[in-house]
């Protein structure tokens, strides 16, 4: 018979289980009840008193790890305290979130338990088998996988499961001890770019694309690039959508006339770029061409704002199209959320 662990981390600040972690929770609950088996939450937290109140209910068991050591991600004492849940749950399938905290770490931690691992996984189905999906191919082929080796860990991506919303409570944990091998990394802070600053934003339920008829020139035979700028800026900034771009704008950067000098290949979304999960995607100043809206396969609602009324958006990519320009319908959008506040 299998049995399931849900192996979980802390948010940044300690304070509650990070979102992705809530997600593997939630997938861990439907797979407990589909298959008909019991299902152990492993936490890897700095300090558990943080989250007493905060871990689901209707687990069967609590194990955590906990202590300074492990307030920071570090592959040395984060795959020990995987591992030490890992063996003391002693389960058949691990579910755990592809954070970047976990996902570099998982892979030693199913080597070191003899098991096989599965990352990317998107869906997870079966009653008599357990199975799962995941995509291939820069997201076009959709593989269903089995496997009879245990214990079988599994990475799952965020966005494919609801975040547990379910009850809270205080739950009993069990500490697993664990022994922490001679570390030669010391975490001193973390850096990272001010939230305004960091475009990218996988959290977020909007996708907002800038494509390159922001560096066009306009019907009064101008470029308006320090206007494309602010009225991008300024959405995101209100709206705290992801920023993503089609090929073309990025590839301006590359030859140093960019109109939005924190857009990077990063940004890129499509066939040679991401593939990113938003409820809702807006796309403006873009064709939507195949090779751009093939990476918006997961996104939810799709609108686009092109002055073109022959763009790729309205030959069926999009759900809403406004046929408008897009600078009057941004400036326009921008003072709405500023009376909103
Ligand atoms: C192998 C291959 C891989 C590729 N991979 C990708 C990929 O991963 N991602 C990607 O994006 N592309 C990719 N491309 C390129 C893709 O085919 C398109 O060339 C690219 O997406 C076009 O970008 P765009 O729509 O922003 O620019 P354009 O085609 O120049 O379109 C600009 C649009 O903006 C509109 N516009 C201009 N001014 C305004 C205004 N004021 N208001 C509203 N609309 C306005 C115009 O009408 C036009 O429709 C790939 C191509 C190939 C061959």
């Amino acid at each position: 018979m299998e049995s399931i662990l849900v192996l979980t981390h802390a948010d940044e600040i300690g304070a509650a289980l990070s979102k992705g972690s809530l997600e593997a929770v939630t997938a861990g609950l439907e797979m407990a009840t589909r298959i008909g088996a019991p299902l152990s939450l492993g936490v890897v937290a700095g300090k558990i008193e943080n989250l007493s109140n905060s871990l689901p209910s209707g687990v069967a068991r609590v194990l955590a790890v906990s202590g300074e050591a492990f307030a920071q991600p570090r592959y040395a004492s984060d795959a020990a305290s995987c591992e030490a849940i890992c063996r003391a749950a002693n389960a058949t399938i691990i579910l755990a979130p592809q954070s970047s905290r976990f996902a570099r770490v998982m892979g030693g931690v199913a080597q070191r338990l003899g098991g096989l691992i599965d990352t990317h996984i998107t869906a997870i189905g079966g009653s008599d088998f357990v199975e799962v999906s995941r995509w291939f191919y820069r997201q076009r082929v959709e593989a269903v996988l089995k496997r009879e080796a245990r214990p079988w860990l599994l990475l799952l991506d965020s966005g494919t499961h609801a975040a547990y919303s379910g009850e809270m409570g205080s739950i009993k944990t069990e500490q697993i001890p664990v022994e922490l091998p001679a570390m030669r990394t010391t975490v001193t802070g973390q850096k990272a770019p001010k939230q305004d600053e960091q475009t990218i934003r996988p959290d977020a339920k909007l996708l907002f694309v800038a494509g390159a008829g922001w560096t066009k020139k306009q019907p009064d035979g101008q470029v308006h690039a320090d206007e494309a700028r602010g009225l991008i800026l300024k959405f995101l900034r209100a709206s705290g959508a992801s920023l993503g771009s089609s090929k073309s704008l990025v590839d301006q950067g590359g030859d140093g006339s960019s109109v939005l000098p924190f857009l990077t290949h990063l940004n890129q979304v499509g066939q040679t770029g991401s593939t990113p999960r938003h409820a809702k995607g807006l796309s403006t100043c873009c064709h939507g061409e195949e090779p751009h809206a093939v990476g918006w396969r997961f996104i939810g609602e799709r609108r686009a704002i092109s002055l073109d009324p022959n763009c790729g958006w309205t030959r069926g990519k999009a759900d809403v199209v406004y046929v408008a320009d897009a600078f009057k319908v941004m400036a326009k959008v921008n003072e709405m959320l500023a009376k909103k506040g």
